[in-house]
């Protein structure tokens, strides 16, 4: 169109004209389309910018909020009309704050579109509350109208990152692990996953373990035989299982492990999980306390007490004894532990000497010391015995006491030791002062009975001679007891040889015999055939029969009978002396080979008759026991070596000299 009038003129200019119309028709129907998208793509994009899900906030040249999504309002927790107009530092830490504008700015001035915010560095985030919080984003820029926008878009990274933390926490834990952890796939068995010390013991490398499943590392495994045992795992039957197996290292050597197996259905995928427990030093330490356990027992059964640990309570309970308690007190041990009705304390102690044990006890543990104790017990058969303990507190740091421990030995045996020796050097000292007295009293009685026997011949009065028949009696008894004292004290050492027992009897008999008759005591004696002879003195033998014989018609004044029987035993010659006299209470039973003890008259018993024969039958290595009922009767039982016990063990056929005891 070069014409410039405004007025077609022609055909042509009409043509040009109609079509220069109908091409503006069709712009003005472009044009119109593209504003309806315009307004469409304007009411998407808020949609959009609305219902994201990350942080959408737009600023203008300054800084300053121009655009504040709902994301936004829930990340800050602002409300948009509280950001609006406001500068963008707010949602910034103070420190950061001229940093991030600086940068922001030197974005704008670059001409990039857009750009992430600070990707090796992690943003922070403050929230209206005051609250910073790690943040993701990225930056974009526009220009429009001669102005420049600049679009934040940011996330909320708090929870991705606890989860990475904690994540990457699980691994170094996973890695600090002393034990063994394999994760490996539930169809391929494969490992998925391995911790250092499973790398450390197996000695092998991570990539080498990935690409291994359990039945490498423990060989006696085939793919069948885990696959049976995984088997209750995998159908949802146990939650867990254990087993033991060895585990090979890459070096070839193997190791005792225990194995806690998991498995897990995680998105479909099976996975098992293996903590695996190295055991070598475990059963080393098993072995150890196997060890000092045995050593122990050993030491304890082969002690010749007990040991215990009691709690300090009021029955003082047993937390432990040694089984040596059966031997010591009758009962097993097991009655005196917790929960059962014996106590040590109250019902085996004598009740007579628990209240000192208790005090002994009270007082070393106040003092922290240790203590030792003797007193007796009632056995479970109803004997006495004598213990001896030693035992001290075990006491927590606060210093109360927690238990006792203690050690127990009968010392019945040394006790009744100890008692003979005490009287053994009674009767020594005895002896020493009797034969002291015999002879100083001897000579002054001897002249005495000379002198009035003397007289008596002379006497002529009657009146006279009977009190000097009275002194000499009374003299001659007085010598009586000095000879008896004298035999007691100046014993001679017993000459012993082969004595025919038989002989003694017969001889005590006979010196007797005229006694027995007058006391109406009928004698009864039974000796068995080819009897051993006795290795003892003779005379002494006489003085024992005749001393018993003695005292078994004394307990029969008005008549009984005296039976007197040898038999051989194993423990040797038996001389049997007994009567149906009166018999002995208990108590007297108890005290007859003590010296002067006597239960007769002024003038008829001395005490020491028993004594002198107990002296002689100890010197013999021999024994003696009684046994006696009120009323009743006496037996006396005396056990003395044979002839021929000795001289068998000493070479050279027989001996007259015997060495050692039975
Ligand atoms: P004695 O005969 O001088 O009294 P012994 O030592 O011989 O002294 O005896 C001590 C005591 O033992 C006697 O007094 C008596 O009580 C008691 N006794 C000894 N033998 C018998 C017996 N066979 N029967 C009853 N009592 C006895
Ligand atoms: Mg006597």
């Amino acid at each position: 169109m070069t014409d410039t009038s405004p007025f077609p003129n022609s055909e042509n200019d009409l043509h040009a004209l109609r079509e220069e119309l109908a091409e503006l028709r069709a712009l003005q129907a472009i044009h119109h389309e593209t504003r309806e998208g315009l307004e469409a793509l304007e009411m998407q994009l808020a949609g959009i910018i609305h219902s994201a899900m990350d942080g959408i906030i737009t600023i203008d040249e300054q800084q300053r909020v121009v655009l504040f999504n709902a994301a936004a309002e829930k990340i800050f927790h602002c409300t948009a009309e509280q950001a609006l107009g406001k500068p963008l530092d707010q949602f910034l830490p103070q420190s950061l704050q001229k940093i991030h504008r600086n940068h922001i700015h030197e974005f704008s001035v670059s001409g990039e579109t857009t750009r992430l915010m600070d990707p090796y560095r992690e943003i922070q985030g403050v929230r209206l509350t005051g609250e910073e919080f790690p943040l993701e984003a990225s930056i974009s820029q526009m220009k429009r109208s001669g102005k420049k926008w600049l679009t934040v878009i940011l996330r909320d990274i708090t929870q991705r990152k606890a989860h990475e933390d904690r994540i990457s926490q699980l691994g170094r834990i996973l890695d600090d692990l002393i034990n063994e952890v394999y994760v490996f796939d539930g169809l391929t068995f494969q490992f998925t996953l391995v911790n250092q010390a499973a790398r450390d013991n197996t000695g092998y490398s991570l990539e080498d373990l990935l690409r291994m499943t359990p039945m490498d590392l423990s060989s006696a495994l085939t793919r069948q035989t885990f696959e049976e045992q995984v088997h209750p795992l995998m159908s949802g039957e146990r939650k867990k299982m254990e087993y033991q197996a060895f585990y090979r290292r890459k070096n070839g050597t193997t190791y005792p492990v225990e194995v806690h197996l998991q498995y897990f259905v995680q998105e479909g995928n099976g996975l098992f999980v293996a903590i695996v427990v190295d055991l070598t030093d475990r059963i080393k330490t098993q072995r150890q306390l196997q060890e000092t356990q045995r050593t122990l027992s050993t030491l304890l059964a082969n002690l010749p007490g007990m040991v215990y640990r009691c709690r300090y309570d009021e029955q003082w309970s047993m937390e432990f004894i040694s089984p040596s308690c059966r031997e010591l007190t009758g009962y097993s041990a097991e009655v005196f532990l917790r929960g059962n009705p014996i106590s040590f304390s109250r019902d085996v102690v004598l009740q007579e000497d628990r209240v000192k044990i208790f005090l002994e006890i009270e007082e070393a543990l106040k003092r922290k010391r240790p203590f030792q104790l003797s007193y007796r017990i009632r056995k479970a058969d109803g004997t006495i015995r004598w213990f001896w303990e030693q035992g001290c507190g075990i006491y927590a740091e606060d210093g109360t006491v927690l238990a006792i421990e203690g050690y127990v030995i009968d010392i019945t045996q040394e006790r009744m030791l100890e008692d003979q020796l005490r009287k053994t050097e009674r009767l020594a000292e005895l002896g020493t002062l009797a034969s002291g007295m015999a002879h100083e009293i001897g000579t002054p009685m001897n002249v005495i009975l000379g002198r009035a026997e003397l007289l008596m011949r002379k006497a002529q009065d009657e009146h006279t001679r009977k009190g000097l028949s009275t002194i000499v009696t009374q003299v001659e008894r007085i010598t009586k007891i000095m000879n008896q004292l004298l035999s007691f004290a100046r014993r001679r050492p017993s000459e012993r040889r082969a004595v025919d027992m038989r002989e003694v009897v017969t001889d005590v008999l006979d010196v007797l015999q005229e006694k027995l008759q007058k006391q109406h005591i009928q004698v009864e004696r039974n000796e068995a055939e080819g009897l051993p002879r006795a290795w003892a003195d003779p005379d002494q033998m006489n003085q024992v029969l005749l001393n018993l014989v003695l005292n078994a018609c004394q307990a029969m004044p008005t008549g009984g009978k005296l039976s007197l029987g040898l038999v051989a035993t194993e423990k040797g010659l038996e001389l049997r002396v007994e009567d149906t006299g009166a018999g002995m209470s208990e108590e007297d039973l108890k005290k007859i080979f003590d010296p002067f003890f006597t239960t007769k008259g002024v003038g008829e018993g001395t005490g020491l008759g028993l004594t002198v024969v107990h002296g002689i039958i100890q010197e013999h290595e021999g024994s003696i026991r009684v046994s006696s009922l009120p009323g009743k009767g006496t037996v006396f039982l005396v056990t003395l070596p044979m002839h021929g016990v000795y001289a068998s063990s000493t070479p050279g056929g027989e001996s007259e000299c015997p060495s050692g005891s039975i």
